[in-house]
């Protein structure tokens, strides 16, 4: 499944709450021919209600479309919800779990992210599992601990096998639409500490492939400096990922890494 060198960068947008089925299959037609020229993994990660249009306009194209969300049950009566199967079947191919908006919010604690992971990976979903400490977490000084609990939580029962399904979306709360980025540097020693906690409990072999991100207020002017760094392999864009423009040259930004 991984390539044995490297690994594979991927850059995902995140729309949240945005956009129309209009503007997704228009935005998805125009960002093919961005995917052609840039040999990395690019997603969108869109509302459910375009997720069926706008898999249909990357038909053949290398984008890959996601949910946001999903439910951690599998089917049954809970209005409102909508299921693995169901995402899948509208034409996800990944999922976004855990996202902290969703766990502040929307009240989601690590047991249920665990549950929704599991689902996800006993489905044979790609999985998208964010991390991240808030602002007072951070001045605290404990952001190690936070995320260790989170990873040791959130992929709680994952089998060494599952875990080639998983990316790691590292996206510390205060950098979320806030326009200030974590520097490169706090960044690359964050990842570096989750690939080694990762290392530690699924193996070397899982860590060195496993792809993790970094997400919080990415911009055409940041994006370069924080993939130069050896341990972040992409991004989870959020605004930025809404104007074909910037999200094109985030893409771009990726290109002398590559090569
Ligand atoms: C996000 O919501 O995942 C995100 C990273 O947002 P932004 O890029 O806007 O900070």
């Amino acid at each position: 499944m991984f390539p044995e060198s490297m690994r594979v960068r991927k850059i995902i947008g995140n729309w949240k709450m945005y956009k129309t089925i209009a503007e997704a299959k228009a935005f998805v037609a125009s960002l093919a021919f961005v995917a052609i020229n840039n040999p990395i993994h690019i997603g969108l990660a869109v509302p459910f209600t375009m997720i069926a249009s706008a898999a249909e306009a990357a038909r053949g194209t290398l984008i890959a479309i996601g949910a946001q969300n999903m439910s951690d049950e599998a089917e049954g009566p809970y209005t409102g919800e909508v299921s693995c199967q169901m995402i899948k079947d509208a034409g996800a191919s990944f999922v976004i779990i855990g996202h902290s908006e969703r766990r502040r919010l929307f009240q989601e604690t690590d047991f249920i992210i665990n549950r929704k992971v599991i689902r996800a990976v006993n489905s044979n979903m790609q999985t998208v599992l964010c991390i991240g400490e808030t602002l007072e977490e951070y001045n605290q000084g404990v952001t190690k601990e936070v995320l260790k609990k989170q990873i040791m939580e959130n992929l709680q029962a994952v089998t060494v096998e599952q875990m080639k399904l998983i990316t790691l979306a590292y996206e510390p709360v205060w950098a979320i639409g806030t326009g200030q980025s974590a520097t490169a540097e706090i960044a690359e020693h964050t990842h570096q500490f989750c690939r080694e906690l990762i290392a530690n409990k699924w193996g070397k072999n899982i860590a060195d492939h496993l792809v993790i991100q970094y997400g919080g207020s990415v911009k055409p002017e940041n994006a370069g400096g924080l993939l130069d760094q050896i341990d972040i392999d992409g991004f989870l864009v959020g605004g930025a990922s809404l104007s074909l423009d910037s999200f094109t040259k985030i893409i771009q930004s990726q290109q002398i890494k590559v090569s």
